[in-house]
C-alpha cells in the first residue's frame, strides 16, 4: 500500500510566509475604500465605505448579496479591499524588528552601528545562501577571520567611500577592506560558477541558515553596551516603543519627570484640600459640642 507522502507532488518540503507588496495589494483589491462613512441615515451601505458590498455582505445582514460573487454572507468568503495611506506608516507586525533595527542606528549620523567587514560578510553570505550554498556561506566567516588581522581597526570607515579625502590610516583600512571584498567575492564566484560543489537541496536548511545569519548580524549592531556611536562618537540616543510610536528615551524621561512633578502638585493640592476639610470638620464638631 502506498501513501500520499510517496507521491512527489503531495510531499510538502517547505512553507514560506511573506507580506504582500503594495502592487500586489492593489492588484488583488476590488475596492478602494475612500469614504469614512459606512451607512447612511436609512441604514443603507455607502459605496466605497468600509462595508462596500463588493467586499462581501456584512455578517447578520442576510438579505444583502455580494456584488462580486453574487452570494449571501453564508456562502461568500469575502473579498479584499484597500485604503491608500497618504503617508508611509510602520507595519504593526514588524514593530519589534524595527525597534531592534532603529536601536542599531545612530540618530546623529544615521549610520548603522556595525563594522564594515561584518557588512561585507553579510552581503556575500546572503549571496551564497540565495544560490543554495549553506556550508560555503558559513565558511565565509573563517575566511573573514583569516583575512582580517585587526578587525577593531576597521570601524571608522565605510566601504565605498572613495570620493572622500582619507587620512593615511583610514586609507590603509579602506585598502584592507577592498582586499577583503575581493577575497570574499572571488570565493563566491568560485562556489556559484565553479561547479565544484552542489547547492543544498533542502530549502528549509537554507531558510534556517538565512535566519541565523541575519540574527547574528542584528546582534552585532544591537549596541546595548555602546554609549557612543562608533562613527561620529556622539552619545547614543535610545528609542523606546510606546503607544505605537518610537520615542527618544531621554525625551520620554524628561516628560515622565514633568508628569511626576504634575502628580506631586496634584498630591500637594489634594493634601491641602484634605487638611482644610479635616480642619472644618473639627471646627464644626467643636461648634456642635459648644451648642
Ligand atoms: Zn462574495
Ligand atoms: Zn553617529
Amino acid at each position: 500500500m502506498g501513501s500520499y507522502s510517496q507521491v512527489e507532488h503531495t510531499r510538502i518540503e517547505d512553507i514560506g510566509f511573506r507580506i504582500y507588496t503594495e502592487d500586489e495589494i492593489r492588484h488583488i483589491s476590488l475596492v478602494e475604500v475612500t469614504n469614512d462613512e459606512s451607512f447612511n441615515e436609512l441604514g443603507h451601505i455607502i459605496p466605497s465605505g468600509l462595508y462596500d458590498l463588493r467586499m462581501g455582505p456584512v455578517p447578520g445582514r442576510t438579505k444583502d448579496i455580494c456584488q462580486t460573487c453574487g452570494k449571501t454572507n453564508l456562502r461568500c468568503q469575502g473579498h479584499c479591499g484597500h485604503i491608500e495611506l497618504p503617508l508611509p506608516v510602520y507595519n504593526p507586525f514588524f514593530y519589534n524588528v524595527l525597534n531592534k533595527t532603529l536601536r542599531g542606528i545612530c540618530c546623529n549620523c544615521h549610520r548603522i552601528q556595525v563594522r564594515a567587514h561584518h557588512v561585507l560578510l553579510l552581503k556575500y553570505q546572503m549571496q551564497l545562501l540565495d544560490a543554495g550554498y549553506g556550508y560555503e556561506a558559513l565558511e565565509l566567516e573563517n575566511i573573514l577571520s583569516r583575512s582580517i588581522s585587526s578587525p577593531m581597526e576597521a570601524t571608522e570607515v565605510a566601504v565605498g567611500i572613495d570620493d572622500k579625502e582619507l587620512s593615511q590610516k583610514d586609507a590603509g583600512i579602506v585598502a584592507d577592506l577592498m582586499n577583503l571584498k575581493k577575497t570574499l567575492s572571488k570565493y563566491c564566484d568560485k562556489v556559484i560558477r565553479g561547479g565544484t560543489c552542489s547547492p543544498e537541496t533542502s530549502t528549509s536548511i537554507i531558510k534556517n541558515l538565512e535566519t541565523e545569519v541575519v540574527k547574528s548580524f542584528i546582534k552585532k549592531c544591537y549596541y546595548s553596551d555602546k554609549k557612543r556611536c562608533i562613527f561620529c562618537h556622539q552619545s547614543i540616543v535610545r528609542l523606546t516603543l510606546q503607544n505605537s510610536r518610537f520615542i527618544r528615551s531621554g525625551v520620554n524621561k524628561k516628560e515622565k519627570d514633568k508628569d511626576k512633578d504634575k502628580d506631586k502638585d496634584k498630591d500637594g493640592q489634594t493634601e491641602e484640600v484634605e487638611a482644610e476639610r479635616e480642619e472644618r470638620e473639627e471646627e464644626g464638631g467643636k461648634w456642635r459640642r459648644e451648642i
